[in-house]
């Protein structure tokens, strides 16, 4: 019997593990290795409900999610896409849902029963799991993989890699390494940004629709993105800024050279036609406070951090105010620079770079260097926006991994 090890058991192992065996003409061994306990990661996705894929039918438009590894990704989605996964699920007995912005989840919106779907699938394909159990070399010895852990050697036919993304522990990537395979720069993506600003906490909590966020870095735009985001107590989080910080995970930003992010809380209105409705609002409203007025724009708290930051007058009447108090007004409201200096530390959500794509098959998921050795999940350079797509690259890596085996 083919003895298949599967090392790291999160949604890509796992679904590599599954559909192994369930393809598969003859009985296989498989045992999935985990140092801690399998399927722990996803309870943690999607605020536990587990965004578990996203619902965009074109491979090409699915694949275009993702920061690293889109071109690789056409041949991978293309035998496993997204709609594949959502009737992969729904025939095994997993009820799935797809909110208006294409995001799925569990029908019963919580990431344990996606969790248990799993272990009952383990179960009955008679998968074995060692938990508890890390993995800290692997030798390939004519064409079998030795496999140490601190107290056995085993010994496998096949293996998979499924260790997941960690670029704080480049260490775990040694197994790769050390059977020659190439890891690409690490670094963290989709994460909260800390802001250069004493005064930001003031803001914690206020969220913001449709802004233009343009990103500046060493006197170059080099990001462009709209969308909704959230104030913290050390910075920016939310969506747009999660685009941001993918676009950007390679960029050495630091308290000293800081990634400046131009925001535009007006929706799509620029300076001039700004300018010009505040002109009209100050005309029809010469006796109220001017803030009150710029309050119709933005949150009040975002006004009031915005009339201190600039050292402008809150109580100044609207007739009142210079050209250039309205020029700054309108400047602070269609582009205001914020210093981002750092990820908030652990709000990351992937690991950007990995193993490196050029060696390895995207048919098969297999090494092109060493016969018999599988990657899928995180561990690979592939890392996609927020929305499911991170765990779409899962499912996808491992059935294609799955069905090689
Ligand atoms: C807070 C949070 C929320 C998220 N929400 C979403 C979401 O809603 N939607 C989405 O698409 N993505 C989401 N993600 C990303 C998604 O969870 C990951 O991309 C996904 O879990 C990666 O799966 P994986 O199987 O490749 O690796 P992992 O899930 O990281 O699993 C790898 C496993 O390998 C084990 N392992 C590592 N090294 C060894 C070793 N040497 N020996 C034995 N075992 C080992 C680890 O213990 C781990 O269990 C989220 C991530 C975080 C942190």
């Amino acid at each position: 019997m083919l003895n298949i090890a599967i090392i790291g058991g999160g949604p890509a192992g796992v679904m590599a593990a599954v559909v192994a065996a369930e393809k598969s003409k003859q009985p296989l061994n498989i045992t999935i290795f985990d140092k801690g306990q399998i399927l722990k990661t996803i309870l943690y996705t999607g605020n536990g409900r587990c965004n578990l894929s996203n619902d965009i039918k074109n491979f090409k438009e699915l694949a275009s999610n993702y920061l690293r590894g889109e071109k690789f990704l056409y041949s991978i989605f293309s035998q496993f896409n997204a709609a594949k996964t959502i009737k992969w699920f729904s025939d095994h007995g997993l009820k799935l849902y797809t909110q208006k912005d294409n995001r799925v989840f569990p029908v019963t919106d919580d990431a344990h029963r996606l969790r248990v779907f799993f272990l009952k699938l383990l179960k009955k394909y008679k998968i074995k799991i060692k938990e508890n159990y890390q993995i800290e070399k692997i030798e390939k010895v004519a064409d079998k993989f030795k496999i140490y852990s601190s107290d056995y050697v085993l010994t496998f036919d096949k293996v998979v890699f499924s260790t997941g993304g960690n670029y704080k522990n480049p260490a775990v990537y040694n197994l790769a390494k050390n059977l020659g395979h190439n890891i690409t720069e690490l670094k963290p993506s989709l994460f909260a940004l800390k802001l250069k600003d004493p005064n930001i906490s003031t803001l914690a909590g206020i969220s913001i629709e449709s802004a233009n966020i343009d990103s500046y870095f060493d006197n170059k735009k080099v990001y462009s993105t709209q969308g909704d985001f959230i104030f913290t107590h050390k910075g920016v989080s939310g969506p747009a800024i999660f685009k941001t910080t993918a676009a950007c995970a390679f960029l050495n930003f630091n308290h000293y050279n800081s990634l400046i992010l131009k925001i535009n809380f007006l929706k799509n209105k620029n300076f001039d036609t700004f300018n010009e409705e505040i002109l009209a609002l100050i005309r029809d409203n010469p006796k109220k406070n001017i803030i009150n007025l710029v309050r119709q724009f933005v949150p009040a708290g975002v006004a009031d951090y915005l009339f201190k930051k600039n050292k402008l007058s809150p109580d100044k009447k609207a007739a009142e105010l210079s050209k250039k108090e309205r020029n700054t007004i309108v400047s602070m409201l269609a582009g205001s620079e914020f210093k981002a200096v750092s990820p908030v530390f652990d709000s990351e959500i992937v690991t950007a770079g990995g193993v490196d794509l050029k060696q390895v098959n995207a048919k098969t998921m297999e090494s092109k260097i060493c016969n018999g050795l599988y990657f899928c999940g995180e561990v690979l350079d592939i890392d996609g926006l927020t929305g499911g797509f991170n765990l779409q690259a899962c499912w996808s890596t491992g059935y294609v991994a799955g069905v090689s085996l």
